[in-house]
């Protein structure tokens, strides 16, 4: 008979590795399997931006920078990272013409130190294989090139085959295999889901970019490909990445266009490529109304809407780990088993962030720069310092409702148009970007 180890975690990324380090350390007999041969080699796009001190995913997550552990003190555990980090001390907005609405002046928070910063940059790959060595030394049992291609359940435990025709079977299984997740097409779980769209990425790591105020994490508004910056963990790097939900743009172009612009060539102008690039397609779903079907659970991007990011990835993989290590200790091989988990993802996590899907509207279907850069130029800088993107959007929507006199007043255009928009039914926003992408077999 085929060994039955206790739980088999397929995916090591900052979810799936947590989730087998914990389930390990717990005592449990744990197979971890991973398509890439080197987990460190980052492809896939990822800033590495870990906001802190914001309530996010039920914690508070804080950098401890003398034991070099990521503190999550509310579930009570850390994760040990002694790589190269950088401080963040802001979140801005950019109009196409330049004006900034700041969540934190980074001059004023730097002068702080730590205290005044709201993240920090992290080498994500370091950051996997750290996680991934102490679940090695626990005993994980790793298969690294092994691509898990199907599921199955049977009487004795799950099953997961990869593509060489191995089997691996578990009296659980945690699916962590990220954004377009294998497992949960298998299984059908996308059926349930609202598919928003399919978004593309590439990110350039760029040496001499020079601006004032770098270290902040900024969002280019109104281009046809949206376009972010970010300071880079490496001296002398910098981060720049370029993203569309329209599969027919070229997002060399796009990028092209506005590293040319009035506004931004000056701060690119001695700019050159200069390190590792990165891209991915995804296609977006909204989040699962709950994480589990016979014995199998969800975790992390593979449940989330869009992504979870890696602070919710390391969250839900130590809760999954956990719970799977509680169930197994308890003889308890079912749902009543793993109750832990499954609340926490439907109470504490659905119950408070819902499942997503958003509108789709693009501000730029409806405003010119000149509105937006109006509309950017008036905010009374900074606004409260944060990185966490769900108090970004309740302070961003709360100034401009206080400002809606003053826009009424001077802008009486602007604030026609922000009404029409509020009449805008989501679905015609969300349509264009389906239309736009390609619906995988689901
Ligand atoms: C453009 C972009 C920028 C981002 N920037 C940030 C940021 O600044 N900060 C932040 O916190 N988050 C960021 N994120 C999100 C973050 O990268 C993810 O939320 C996080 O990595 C999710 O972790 P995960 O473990 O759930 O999935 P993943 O990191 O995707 O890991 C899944 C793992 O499963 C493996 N896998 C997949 N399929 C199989 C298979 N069939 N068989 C075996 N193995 C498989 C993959 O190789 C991978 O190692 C960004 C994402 C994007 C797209």
């Amino acid at each position: 008979m085929k060994k039955l180890y206790d739980v088999v975690v397929v995916g090591a990324g900052p979810c799936g590795a947590m989730a087998a380090r914990i389930a390990a350390e717990s005592g449990l007999d744990v197979a971890m399997l991973e398509r890439k041969t080197d987990i460190s080699f980052i492809r896939r796009c990822c800033t590495g931006c870990l906001g802190l001190k914001d309530d996010f995913m039920d914690d508070i997550q804080q950098f401890d920078d003398k034991t070099k552990r990521l503190l999550f003190p509310r579930h009570g555990f850390s994760v040990k990272y002694d790589g190269p980090y950088k401080n963040v001390y802001g979140f801005h907005l950019a109009s196409p013409l330049g004006a900034r609405v700041k969540l934190g002046s980074v001059t004023e928070n730097k002068k702080r130190g730590n205290d005044g910063r709201v993240a920090v940059m992290v080498d994500k790959g370091l950051f996997i294989k750290g996680i991934v060595d102490e679940g090695l030394a626990a005993g994980v049992k790793a298969y690294f090139n092994t691509n898990v291609i199907d599921v199955w359940n049977e009487p004795e435990g799950v099953v997961v085959a990869d593509s060489k025709g191995n089997h691996y079977k578990g009296k659980f299984v945690i699916a962590a295999d990220g954004v377009n997740s294998r497992l949960v097409r298998k299984l059908g779980l996308n059926q349930g889901r609202r598919w928003l769209g399919t978004y593309k990425d590439r990110a350039w790591d760029m040496a001499g970019v020079e601006f004032d105020e770098m270290e902040a994490l900024i969002f280019c508004m109104g281009w046809e490909c949206s376009v972010s910056l970010a300071p880079h963990v490496q001296e002398g790097l910098y981060h720049v990445a370029v993203a569309s939900y329209d599969w027919k743009l070229d997002l060399e172009e796009g990028i092209q266009k506005f590293l040319q612009s009035k506004a931004f060539a000056p701060w690119f102008k001695n700019a050159r490529v200069g390190g590792h690039n990165t891209s991915c397609v995804s296609n977006i779903y909204s989040s699962m109304p709950n994480a589990f079907i016979n014995n199998i659970l969800i975790a992390g991007d593979a449940t989330w809407m869009q992504e979870c990011a890696i602070l919710g990835a390391l969250l839900m993989g130590w809760k999954a780990g956990h719970s799977v290590s509680l169930a197994v200790k308890q003889n308890q091989i079912n749902k009543e088993g793993v109750s832990d988990y499954v609340n926490f993802y439907t109470k504490d996590l659905i119950g408070r962030y819902g499942m997503g899907g958003g509108s789709g509207i693009d501000f730029s279907d409806y405003f010119s720069p000149e509105d937006m850069e109006y509309m950017a130029a008036i905010v009374d800088n900074p606004l409260r310092s944060t990185l966490d993107f769900y108090t970004i959007y309740r302070t961003i929507s709360k100034t401009y409702l206080d400002l809606f006199p003053r826009i009424q007043d001077e802008r009486p255009d602007i604030m026609e148009k922000l009404f029409n928009i509020r009449n805008v039914h989501p679905e015609v926003g969300l349509q264009k970007r389906r239309s736009n992408g390609f619906l995988s077999v689901s």
